[in-house]
């Protein structure tokens, strides 16, 4: 496994001083992102390093500094996350795989008429009590698994459920998504994801902070403690015991401050017999990180 730091900075967040540092420092690595949706004139770039280099330990330094003086635009963000690469070779041979949803649409489903009970007022964390209404036009088409802007409803082609289906997997049914143009119509070709496996909660093993350049904090804890928002600065460990070995899981942990249509989410976790099934059948729309049972 190769680990990167991938930097972001933004000029609308304020972060002046850290764009410009990072495009005159390290141009090579650095891209300017955002394409349209940023005014004209205004910089938002990501630079890549890996985690074990000077480069790294030099941006380090930078943002420690302006964190230290209390800059808001520093200390009020997540600048940066891990990315780990891993060969074919090490995803085959994890027990289990942490699952990442790769595309994202909206409208979410509370937007097309999908209820919810919200449960917490502090972390938004919510329970879905009717069945999932969506745009269906809007899903990702070459996609065959994507995520709403809601984070907790996931969509899958009639693909993915076969593939499910036929390989005998563990730990999850497929609900109907209705038609927000025609609501009485069930889609023929997306399917609601609903895990029913569990994989328990985080072991200590995992390490949580800000970001990579903060490790020692946590961006925000629901003070009910259904939900943390922070980065992943390590791999994702999990109690063997408390994992009921389903081939697709949830923990019982969840992440995000929620808010209005944001609802705080668990990991999803694969048993290798899925992670292959999935890569056979060519499946899209997902990567995939090792993760452990300790
Ligand atoms: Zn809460």
């Amino acid at each position: 496994m190769t680990e990167y730091v991938n930097v972001r900075a933004s000029q609308t967040l304020g972060q002046d001083d850290l764009v410009a540092f990072l495009r005159s420092r390290f141009p090579a690595a650095t891209k300017r992102v955002g394409g349209r949706r940023i005014a004209e004139g205004t910089y938002c770039v990501e630079t890549k390093v890996r985690s074990d280099s000077a480069e790294f330990e030099e941006i380090r330094d930078f943002i420690q500094a302006k964190r230290k003086e209390g800059l808001p635009s520093y200390f009020n963000f997540t600048i940066g996350h891990y990315l780990r690469k891993y060969s074919k070779k090490e995803l085959c041979q994890a027990e289990i795989l942490r699952l990442l949803i790769n595309p994202h649409f909206e409208p979410c489903g509370e937007e097309c008429g999908t209820i919810y009970e919200t449960l917490c007022s502090e972390c938004n964390w919510a329970r879905q009590t009717s069945d999932l209404i969506l745009d269906t036009r809007r899903v990702p088409q070459h996609n065959d698994i994507s995520e709403t802007i809601a984070w907790v409803e996931w969509v899958v082609s009639s693909k993915f459920v076969k593939v499910f289906v036929d390989s005998k997997l563990t730990g999850a049914r497929f609900r109907p998504i209705f038609e927000f143009k025609n609501p009485l119509k069930v889609s023929t070709d997306w399917s609601q994801l609903w895990v029913t496996g569990n994989a328990g909660a985080l072991a200590d093993a995992t390490r949580l902070g800000r970001d990579p350049f903060s490790p020692l904090e946590v961006s925000w804890r629901c003070p009910l403690e259904h939900s943390v928002s922070a980065s992943f600065l390590s791999e994702v460990y999990l109690h063997r015991n408390a994992w009921n070995g389903s081939d697709i899981s949830v923990t019982s942990a969840l992440f995000g401050q929620g808010r209005n249509l944001l609802r705080p989410v668990p990991l999803i976790v694969i048993s290798q017999r899925m992670y292959q099934a999935v890569e056979r059948a060519e499946l899209k729309g997902f990567s995939c990180e090792v993760a452990h049972l300790i």
